[in-house]
């Protein structure tokens, strides 16, 4: 029998989710997309899927081009979302020979307020900002961590920048917390990659990964922002995306979720519902090679909308780690951060296991804002005391140890947020800001 316990997302920065993604024949059913603010029925509507698993994004702040992310044929077009703030500072392919890359320079412009940067490789390895290193000569991730750094190679707690590693790809958000300001210039970055890690011998490996880097230009610190979402259902708790948006249930849960990030001044706006195979319904490992949760956030790859993709199953089971009492996963992010404005990785995503909720005291909406809070790049404030090793807290001085009161604490069942956590919420280039809108 399984332990009870709550747990939710960053579980996997103590035990490292190895999961990578093994070839899969399966052909997902047909898309239904819709938009909230379209009334008109569109089931069955195909999507246009892309080859390209990262949404084309336009945003040089020198046009005001909106973003093309070719629409849903059949549909009218959603809203045009632009992300003026946001710059592509890179895009590029690196070659990592045994594990090593050479040096990727890139230049952060005058009034950036946050940087992202996203890896995304092959399936089974791990990809790693290895070194960072601004104009100053300040190391936000220094030289040499992955084999110092207590974090097994999954998290670099003695970094500036804090940083997390994942399978398939990663993301690394700057500034994470206060002692890191983002200084104009050049900057360099060397990658690393490896297999293994977490508690399993680490490999240097080779292969190509993509880099995206991202700015965020504002001419202040955001203090709101606005989150678009990319709803996906298989049937759990009996929704479908017909079903769930017209469900007082389901739109309570969210109007929870805008309650709950009003206090970072983070709010909702453009929706879209679609279903998905309902194959996807139990996600039986989420864990491992051959993990269907790596196959479920693919699913997001010709999505419409620069939106987060959240899905909602029954069940995440932990596959042949579910013996050893874990507990029960009620959701699980792709990253911390999950890679900014990629559609279709193996990570571009949010699960959500609405059954498992039953019976619990816990709520759908903490989970979906808790797991949402990684994705944008939020670590639990404290994570369990596992009784060795030092107990692990997050990198801000403004959120209190202990305090299960918080949303980002481990067990997720709490609701406060702090000041420093809304502005990571919110210089994450998922978030866009009405300031920059086109009228
Ligand atoms: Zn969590």
């Amino acid at each position: 029998m399984r332990h009870r316990t709550l747990r939710r997302g960053a579980l996997f920065l103590i035990l490292g989710l190895a999961v990578g993604l093994a070839a899969c024949d399966d052909e997902p059913a047909n898309k239904a997309v819709g938009v909230e603010e379209n009334n008109s029925s569109s089931n069955n509507s195909p999507v246009n899927n892309s080859p390209s698993n990262n949404a084309p994004v336009n945003n040089n702040p020198a046009n005001n081009n909106p973003v093309n992310n070719n629409p849903v044929n059949n549909n009218p077009e959603p809203e045009p979302i632009t992300r003026d703030a946001v710059i592509q500072l890179e895009q590029l392919t690196a070659v990592v020979t045994d594990g090593e890359t050479s040096a990727i320079r890139f230049t952060v412009p005058e009034g950036a307020v946050s940087v992202s940067i996203s890896l995304v490789g092959e399936d089974r390895t791990s990809w790693v900002i290895a070194a960072w290193e601004d104009p100053s000569g300040e190391e936000l991730v220094y030289d040499g961590w992955v084999s110092r750094d207590p974090g097994q190679g999954q998290l670099c707690l003695s970094c500036a920048n804090r940083i997390s590693v994942a399978t398939g790809a990663s993301a690394a958000l700057a500034p994470n917390n206060q002692d890191v300001t983002l200084v104009p210039g050049q900057h360099t970055l060397r990658l690393y990659a490896f297999t293994g890690g977490a508690f399993q011998p680490v490999s240097p490996a080779s292969g190509d990964v993509e880099v995206t880097i991202h700015a965020k230009v504002l001419p202040e610190v955001p203090t709101e922002g606005i989150l678009d979402l990319n709803l996906h259902f298989t049937g759990a708790g009996g929704w479908d995306a017909e079903k769930a948006r017209n469900d007082p249930e389901f739109l309570a849960v969210l109007d929870e979720v805008r309650a709950l990030y009003a206090q970072v001044g983070l709010s909702l706006g453009q929706i879209t519902w679609q279903d998905i195979d309902p194959a996807y319904r139990v996600i039986e490992n989420i864990f491992q090679d051959d993990s269907d949760l790596q196959e479920l956030f693919t699913q997001s790859e010709g999505n419409v909308a620069n939106a987060v993709n959240l899905f909602f199953v029954e069940e995440l089971a932990f596959g042949q780690a579910g013996q050893q009492g874990f507990g029960v996963i009620l959701g699980v992010a792709g990253g911390i951060p999950g890679p900014p404005l990629l559609q279709g990785t193996t990570r571009s995503g949010v699960a959500v296991a609405v059954d498992s909720h039953r019976g619990l005291n816990a709520a759908l909406h903490t989970t979906i804002a808790h797991e949402v809070g990684h994705f944008l790049g939020l670590f639990h404030t404290s994570e369990q005391d596992l009784g060795f090793g030092p107990q692990l807290h997050d990198p801000l001085d403004d959120t209190p140890e202990n305090d299960a009161d918080y949303l980002m604490f481990n067990t997720g069942s709490g609701s406060l947020l702090s000041p420093w956590q809304g502005r990571v919420m919110l210089s994450n280039p998922w978030v866009r800001h009405a300031s920059t809108e086109e009228p």
